[in-house]
């Protein structure tokens, strides 16, 4: 996986939130201020515009760019969250201009170890770790059983999805739902909905790539 490969994740990764930005807004309304939508469709587009401008040659250049990019765009809790978690990822990737999927798992792990640092979240609160957290396992998990990138890469957006999903019946113990106690039961982290699109459309990239 080349830089091109991160930089079309991206764009795709742009679209799609674009597509969905009113539905993740819904989703922060029940239960927080009704603006993660609007958050990350205005973080990713100010995404393909940095990559558009500046040279990114390799693919933790790529991640680094939409990380640092995210934390200067984009307010709120999940702007630093999501920035953290590229910046880290890309970091971990380093000057390397092809990554193999174990080294996607470590960049993933980092992403992960990231947002936990940062935002001090376990899984069960009801954040965007309860979909990042069981999706990086399973790629992990995937890789070291020998599957191929492509197939650990739908594993890893099954799982985030499934982890979107399983948010709903969780009481929020971190961030602005948490303020709700008990009633932010019965709807679902946009958060999690959020990452889960991410990686929905890092899959989408990966289909499309020759085998
Ligand atoms: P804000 O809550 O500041 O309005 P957003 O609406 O953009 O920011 O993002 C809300 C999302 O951020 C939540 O749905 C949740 O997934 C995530 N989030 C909030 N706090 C944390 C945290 N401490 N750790 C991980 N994720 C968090
Ligand atoms: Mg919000």
């Amino acid at each position: 996986m080349d830089a091109a490969f991160f930089r079309e994740w991206l764009t795709e990764s742009a679209a799609v939130i674009e597509s969905q930005r009113d539905h993740l807004t819904q989703l922060d309304a029940a239960i927080g201020d009704a603006d993660h939508g609007i958050n990350l469709a205005r973080g990713f587009a100010a995404i393909t515009a940095a990559l558009d401008q500046t040279s990114t040659p390799t693919p933790g250049s790529v991640l680094t760019l939409a990380g640092s990019t995210l934390i200067s765009k984009v307010g709120g809790a999940s702007g630093p969250l999501y920035g953290m978690a590229f910046r880290q990822a890309g970091k971990a990737l380093g000057g390397t201009e092809q990554a193999d999927a174990r080294l996607l798992a470590s960049a993933l792990e980092a992403a992960l170890a990231g947002v936990q640092k940062l935002g001090a979240a376990k899984e069960g609160e009801k954040t965007m770790v309860d979909a990042l957290a069981p999706a990086v396992s399973a790629f992990s998990q995937a890789i070291d059983d020998g599957a191929a990138a492509a197939d650990a890469i739908g594993a890893l957006a099954g799982a985030a999805a499934a982890g979107a999903q399983a948010t709903i019946p969780m009481q929020a113990l971190k961030g602005r739902a948490s303020y709700l106690g008990p009633r932010s039961v019965g709807h679902e982290d946009p958060g999690a909905a959020s990452t889960a699109l991410i990686l929905g459309a890092l899959r989408d990239v990966a289909l499309r790539q020759p085998t």
